[in-house]
Parts: C-alpha cells; sequence; structure tokens
C-alpha cells in the first residue's frame, strides 16, 4: 500500500510495466554539513529504495568545486551510516564528466546547443521575467561547426571564466524561465576536489542531473519542491539525449522547522563566525549537531516518518521535532538524579548511611531497580524549598512533608539562613515507617523531590540550550537579527557518581529536569542538555 503520493506514482510505473525495479539516490552537494531536513530527504530516497526492495546510491552532487571539499563528502557519510542507511553504489557526479561532456558534443552536433559570448550578466538581463519573453542571444545561431571548435577551445582553457558559455537552444519565449535558453556549461578555472586541474569547464546541476540520474540507473529522481520548475529541463535533456527508460523526477515538500536555519550556506556563516563551536555543536540542526546533542537516530527517522512526505509547503514547529524526541528518550533513556542548585538538607533523626532500590525507567519493565546510597546529609534543589510558599505548594515547607525519591518521607524543622537571608541548609526529621516500597507510616506527602548523597555525589558541569533562533514571530527579519548569541547556559550541579560511570554519550532521564547526555571533560563530568522535560508543544 503506497503510504504517500511518491509511492503512488511508483506503483502506478510498476503497473504500467514501465519499470521493474526502483533505483533511487540520494544527491548531497558536498558542500557541508548534512541536516535533519536532508534526513527527510533520505527517509525518502532510503526509505523507499527499501520499502520496494530496491537500490539507493549515495550521488555526490560536485559540480561546482569552489564550494566543494573531502572534509564534507567525509562528513555525509558519517552522518548517513549514523542513521542506519545503506548505499549500493557511492557514486560522483564528476565520475560521469566526460561522458557528461561528450553528450554537450552531441547536443551541439544536433543544433541543439550554442557557444554564447554574452557575460553572465547579460544573460541574466536578457532572460526576460514571468510575464515578458526573453530576448535571443546574437550568438544563437552559430553553426555546430563552428559552436563545436569554441567548446572545444572552452574546454582546453582558451577562455576566461565567463566570457564564453555553452547555452542549450530551447525557447526563449517559453513560459518557463528555466527554458529560456539555459546555460549548461560555465568556464571555471578551479581545482576540482576531485578531478584537481583537469577540467577548467564544468556542466550545470540542470543539465548534469539528469544524465547522472540516467547513468546510474535511477527511476525515480526524487527531489524538493524548488525544481519542480525545472522539471521541464530536466525531461528536455531525456527527451534530447534519448534516455530509455527515462528517469521520472518527482518533487515533495522541503521539510522546514520553527526555531533552526536550514541552509548549508546560513549554517557554513555560522560556523565561520564562530557563533557556535562548530558544525557539531549541540545547538546546530546538522546531523552531526544532533547527534553530539545525544538525540537518537531512531528518533529523527520517527520524526520524519510521522511528519509524512507532502506537496505542501508548510513550517513544522520544533517543539513537534522535541516532543517526538521525548517520546522516544522517555522509553529508553535510563532514570537519574542531580540537583542543579543544590542546597543542604540534614536529616537530624537518621545516623548511617543505606542503599534503596531506585526505578531505573519505570516505563520499561525490564529496567529493574539499581541502588542508590542514602545518607544523613543530602542535596536538594533550592527551588524545592520555601520560606514562603504559595497556597497548595506540594514542595518542601516548614512543618510540611514531602518524599524523597525513593527513600522516605521528612518533614522540614529548621532553616539555616546566612547573612542575607538565603537558605543555606534545611533541617528535617524522617519517618522510618514511610521507606519506598514499604511504607506504613500513614503520612500523606504530595510532593516527591530528587536528591543527591553529598558525601557521594560529585561536581558536573551541566549545560542547557535555548533554540538557536528566536522564535517564529521573527519569522519575517533575517536570520542573523534571530540568532540567538545567549543560548548555551552552563550551570555546576551536584550529580549521582552513577552518572560518571556510565559510557559516555549515554542518555539520561535526569529527574524532574529533562533528558541529559554525560560525557567528560577534562576529568569533569558534563551534563548536556538534549530536551527539556517539559512538552511545551500544545501550548
Ligand atoms: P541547502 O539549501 O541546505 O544547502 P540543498 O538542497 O542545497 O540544501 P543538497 O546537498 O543539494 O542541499 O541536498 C541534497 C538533497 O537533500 C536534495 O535532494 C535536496 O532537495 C534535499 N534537501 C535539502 N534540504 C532539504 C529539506 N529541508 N527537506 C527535504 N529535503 C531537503
Ligand atoms: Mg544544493
Amino acid at each position: 500500500m503506497a503510504d504517500n503520493f511518491i509511492e503512488q506514482f511508483i506503483d502506478d510505473d510498476l503497473a504500467a510495466g514501465k519499470i521493474s525495479a526502483i533505483q533511487t539516490r540520494f544527491p548531497p552537494e558536498p558542500n557541508g554539513y548534512l541536516h535533519i531536513g536532508h534526513a527527510k530527504s533520505m527517509f525518502v530516497n532510503f526509505g523507499i529504495a527499501e520499502k520496494y526492495n530496491g537500490k539507493c546510491n549515495l550521488f555526490f552532487d560536485d559540480t561546482n568545486p569552489s564550494k566543494e571539499k573531502t572534509e564534507y563528502v567525509d562528513a555525509i557519510r558519517r552522518d548517513i551510516e549514523w542513521l542506519g542507511y545503506h548505499w549500493e553504489k557511492e557514486v560522483y557526479a564528476s565520475d560521469f564528466f566526460d561522458t557528461i561532456y561528450a553528450f554537450a558534443e552531441r547536443l551541439i552536433q544536433e543544433g541543439k546547443a550554442f557557444v554564447c559570448d554574452l557575460s553572465p550578466e547579460e544573460i541574466k538581463a536578457t532572460r526576460g521575467t514571468l510575464t515578458e519573453p526573453g530576448v535571443e542571444s546574437p550568438y544563437r545561431n552559430r553553426t555546430p561547426e563552428e559552436n563545436l571548435k569554441l567548446f572545444r577551445e572552452m574546454k582546453e582553457g582558451k577562455y576566461q571564466d565567463g566570457e564564453k558559455c555553452l547555452r542549450a537552444k530551447i525557447d526563449m519565449a517559453s513560459p518557463n524561465v528555466n527554458m529560456r535558453d539555459p546555460v549548461i556549461y560555465r568556464i571555471l578555472h578551479a581545482t576540482h576536489h576531485r578531478t584537481g586541474d583537469k577540467w577548467c569547464i564544468y556542466p550545470m546541476y540542470d543539465y548534469a542531473h539528469p544524465i547522472c540520474d540516467y547513468l546510474q540507473g535511477v527511476t525515480h529522481s526524487l527531489c524538493t519542491l524548488e525544481f519542480e520548475d525545472h522539471r521541464p529541463l530536466y525531461d528536455w535533456v531525456g527527451i534530447n539525449l534519448g534516455f530509455s527508460p527515462k528517469p521520472r523526477q518527482i518533487e515533495f515538500a522541503r521539510l522546514n522547522l520553527t526555531n533552526l536555519v536550514m541552509s548549508k550556506r546560513y549554517l557554513k556563516k555560522l560556523v565561520e563566525e564562530h557563533s557556535v563551536h562548530g558544525w557539531d555543536d549541540p545547538r546546530m540542526p546538522t546531523l552531526a549537531g544532533l547527534r553530539n546533542r545525544g538525540i537518537p537516530a531512531e528518533a529523527i527517522k520517527d520524526f520524519c516518518a510521522r511528519a509524512g512526505v507532502t506537496k505542501a509547503q508548510s513550517e513544522c514547529e520544533i517543539g513537534y521535532f522535541e516532543a517526538v524526541v521525548r517520546d522516544y528518550l522517555n522509553l529508553h533513556a535510563p532514570r537519574a538524579m542531580a540537583v542543579l542548585d543544590p542546597i543542604k538538607l540534614t536529616i537530624t533523626n537518621y545516623e548511617g548511611s543505606e542503599d534503596v532500590e531506585f526505578e531505573v525507567n519505570q516505563l520499561d519493565e525490564n529496567a529493574g531497580t539499581r541502588k542508590v546510597k542514602f545518607g544523613k546529609e543530602l542535596y536538594i534543589e533550592r527551588a524545592d524549598f520555601s520560606l514562603d510558599p504559595p497556597p497548595k505548594y506540594h514542595r518542601l515547607k516548614i512543618g510540611g512533608y514531602a518524599r524523597l525519591k525513593s527513600a522516605y518521607i521528612i518533614r522540614a524543622d529548621e532553616a539555616v539562613t546566612d547573612g542575607e537571608g538565603n537558605v543555606t541548609e534545611v533541617k528535617c526529621t524522617y519517618f522510618p515507617e514511610s521507606r519506598s516500597g514499604n511504607d506504613t507510616s500513614g503520612i500523606k506527602a504530595k510532593g516527591v523531590l530528587h536528591w543527591v548523597n553529598a558525601e557521594s555525589c560529585i561536581d558536573a558541569e551541566l549545560r542547557q540550550y535555548d533554540h538557536l533562533l528566536r522564535d517564529a514571530d521573527y519569522s519575517g527579519q533575517d536570520f542573523s537579527e534571530r540568532i540567538n548569541l545567549d543560548s548555551e547556559h552552563i550551570f555546576s550541579a551536584k550529580a549521582e557518581p552513577y552518572l560518571a560511570e556510565a559510557a559516555e554519550g549515554t542518555a539520561f532521564q535526569l529527574m524532574r529536569t529533562g533528558y541529559y547526555k554525560t560525557a567528560a571533560e577534562n576529568g569533569k563530568l558534563i551534563l548536556s542538555e538534549i530536551v527539556s522535560l517539559k512538552d511545551n508543544f500544545n501550548k
């Protein structure tokens, strides 16, 4: 059963006998790191190939040598593997440069392409508008022989960048601007990350892409909506070069998320201007950033599946993405305790220490319990005690009761304050019959507080993040005005030693705080926020 309109098209093509096996490709340009938008494209390209028992290639669209780097190729491979997708072949547009060139000569010989001496500015100025036709180039009627000679000279390096180009000879009056004698080759004296200085002319994307698709045996070339207006040119190339079967281009809507920039160009700027720590900064929407943030690959794929594949442009709430991540972690992340802004809690009638049983994850039947050391001196959150509580305050107040998670009910008796009236310590009484799992005390305590043992806890650095872009109210503004440079907040916290014993990169639910990933830096435990605990999405 087709899950979306693309699959419906594929089913139709299969039913009509146009094709027998599915071949797709995921086509990044190696000019930056992949972002979550690309995860959607992978979900579509790899996902459809998997579903139809077909194949998906990793196709590097490297027709623009000035921006492409091997560093990006490596990063792209790593990110795809991390998401768990498998490509059939790794292919580069540059693998096909010879054939792409030979096809251009063929178009020239058949009178379907010509060498044009207009400058890029002149070409732009004579392209016409949506309501007016373009103006034909004065070089349009050169003979195939002359065109061939000039094109070969272009290839041999006789001309400077921009001095000449090769254009398809289609229709300057076409209602589709892309069909108005589009440039298909340009001169660019640049070193290519793979072909070096072999070429000084490079094919344009719109011309190269259908050829590369065809040469790879791509049956369905799945891309985003901005290419819809380019489809007539995609088809023109296939028809005029006699491709059979001709790959079919199908467009779907890009994934856009509020509060995130999703363009490699801008992301690169953030990295270069040091607005973030790098491509893998945990605030970045890059896959490297999301991975570093601690977001599981499965949650990203689940999000892509839930967001769906449509033709309708839309912007997805970042809160929806976070809700999907939270749902995943809620089921999978072990629980632990850390205190962000500690105050000391002393249990005056308790001596010694004991282990209490702490549920690893109450939603996971197999997770079981682990032991946490309880003692006389603990830390709790400053915000969990109030000297001046509002009505219905369920946390700790003088004379009030609360439960310490997995341990006992306590009553606060006295607050010690410093010279400025800040609470420095809370003294309390515990009730031995109220032990968790075996509470016979009959005492009612609504609030459950997390805590750490003052004797065995360790110092940790806790990092929290705001969104990199201020919210959508600003969406009319340029991204540079919306960028939130003050989006990383660092706290010192007290944590259970258990958190430092876990493998680096483990995702935990810090009780009542959020989902955090562990790391060690210079021997110190770092807890960095993956996603907050609260669901703001429906608010
Ligand atoms: P950017 O503007 O971020 O640089 P791009 O489209 O130029 O993106 P490519 O490397 O050319 O980046 O993209 C590879 C594939 O991923 C293309 O097919 C493109 O359509 C798709 N893609 C890129 N961004 C998104 C997105 N936000 N949602 C869905 N698909 C996307
Ligand atoms: Mg691109």
